[in-house]
């Protein structure tokens, strides 16, 4: 089967219509199975959009020297933590993979693209596909993240994705915009919207960045000051947001939802396209 037989069993879905870009800021892997505001945010989502044919998801917990495509089949759910209790670790996602996706994906990146028949969906993932989609009834290829390579590159890479938003293809970059573990506030924890100044500073100035469709800014967040570099310490939770914003086309709509700091140094910042 290829993508326009997926277009055409899909009775469900326009396939003139263009699916909407998320990105997912999903916090703590025990969003993955407590009840709070945010996973009803991702809740909600999912039924503010239509439902896809098939999703692409960019983790910040799949960051590789190359670019790779799971291939296979049956994705293995991973659980990619440590010391988290035992009702997480026996979370399974048992949505299907989609060769034909990911030979599609592997042809539209061309020529930096591997498929990989190792990896499956690691908690970036399923914490929050859990929520949007709980029947796990749609297929999902995850795409990972070449950490040897600058923002740019995954702006730029971004854009080579966007036809298949029309063939009902949901993109989905899983990370967090304001992401520090080291310096998370552990008398805060569990305080929504509590943040320490350089959290504040970092939400509100990143908030308006891409609400003013100022990407370039974001690009170049390792040049703008102090507050970003606490806030970004390491580019994995970043990096997924910036494919996200590479699909964004200049007359579409961009709106945030989940917009909390949480934990002190923690945002749960997402953003829906189109
Ligand atoms: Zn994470």
């Amino acid at each position: 089967m290829n993508l326009n037989d997926l277009s055409k069993i899909s009775d469900h879905f326009p396939t003139t219509e263009k699916m909407p870009v998320l990105f997912l800021g999903h916090g703590s892997p025990m969003n993955a199975i407590e009840e709070n505001i945010f996973v009803q945010g991702f809740r909600n989502i999912s039924k503010e959009i239509p439902k896809p044919n098939a999703i692409i998801c960019i983790s910040a917990h799949w960051f590789t020297n190359g670019t790779f495509v799971t291939a296979m089949q049956l994705p293995k759910t991973i659980h990619d933590f440590y010391g988290f209790p035992k009702a997480l670790f026996d979370v399974q996602y048992p949505a299907n993979g989609s060769p034909e996706l990911a030979k599609e994906t592997i042809e539209l990146l061309a020529p930096i693209a591997e498929e990989d028949h190792s990896w499956g969906l690691d908690h970036g993932a399923w914490s929050v596909l859990r929520h949007l989609y709980p029947d796990a009834d749609i297929p999902v290829i995850q795409l990972s993240i070449d950490y040897t390579k600058p923002p740019e590159y995954h702006f730029d890479l971004a854009k080579k994705l966007s036809k298949l938003r029309e063939k009902g293809i949901l993109i989905i970059g899983s990370g967090n915009i304001v992401h520090n573990l080291r310096l998370i506030d552990w008398k805060n924890i569990d305080t929504v919207g509590a943040g320490w100044d350089w959290a504040i500073e970092a939400r509100e100035k990143t908030n308006n960045w891409i609400l003013d469709g100022d990407f370039q800014k974001l690009i170049d967040y390792q040049k703008q000051g102090t507050f970003l570099q606490y806030a970004v310490p390491t580019p994995d939770h970043f990096l997924p947001m910036i494919y996200n914003l590479g699909l964004k086309e200049k007359s579409e709509e961009l709106s945030l939802f989940n917009d909390s700091l949480i934990g002190g140094s923690l945002s749960m910042t997402s953003i829906k396209i189109g």
